[in-house]
């Protein structure tokens, strides 16, 4: 599945807040946002503060907090849209579901155990073969999980010096409350599916539900 290979600072600029996308420079002064946290572009500076513009239409409030989603976990149009489908076939709120289904790919579980500094390097693991799924191994990045599986570090990868040292770097950062990890043994496992307040504060699902109910 295809992916977005652009600059990435430039996505939290248009969209007017952090979405972390890098990783450790996202927490120093480095930090585009922190530099010029005003849109991209030519336009950028008069229209600094687009994100929460009052006089944006309803239907760009709509289209940025889609983008917002789609770009915090790294997905294109078409497979967005794809899990707006799933969500929309299951019971409860339609945003929420969405949420979840997206929370639930295996780069993302990947990520949210701290084996990856940010989404697009968990997706780099996967696809690279390091991990198994209820011991299986995959290379699916989009694959969704559900409460019970376990993923770990396959046996062959550990050796590698990425996977010697990742036990360290894994410790200082969070596991979210709704998975469970060993960074030891480089395994953990999903415990149930996230509640709303376990999940990116900045996105707004209410709004996509609106931009796809068009
Ligand atoms: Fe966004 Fe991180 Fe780049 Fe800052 S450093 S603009 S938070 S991706």
């Amino acid at each position: 599945m295809a992916r977005y290979i652009g600059p990435v600072c430039k996505l939290c600029r248009r969209e007017g807040f952090k979405m972390f996308l890098k990783g450790e420079r996202c927490f120093t002064p480095k930090c585009a946002f922190e530099r010029r946290g005003f849109a991209p572009g030519e336009h950028g500076r008069a229209n600094a503060g687009r994100g929460g513009n009052e006089r944006m239409s309803d239907y760009a409030r709509q289209l940025r907090a889609k983008q917002q989603a789609r770009r915090t976990y790294g997905i294109l149009e078409r497979q967005f849209r794809r899990y707006f489908n799933v969500a929309l076939k299951k019971r409860g709120l339609t945003g929420l579901n969405l949420l979840q289904t997206l929370e639930l790919r295996l780069d993302n579980v990947v990520f949210r155990m701290g084996f990856a500094e940010n989404r697009a390097q968990a997706r780099q693991l996967v696809t690279h073969g390091h991990f198994l799924v209820n011991g299986r191994r995959t290379d699916v990045p989009s694959m969704l999980l559900k409460p019970g599986d376990k993923i770990e570090v396959r046996e062959g990868s550990r050796a590698k010096p990425f996977f010697k040292e990742l036990p360290d770097f894994a410790e200082k950062r969070n596991c979210a409350l709704w998975l469970e990890r060993d960074v030891r043994s480089l395994s953990g496992r999903v415990l149930r599916l996230p509640e709303r307040a376990e999940i990116d504060g900045n996105l707004n699902e209410q709004l996509i539900v609106e931009y796809y109910s068009r």
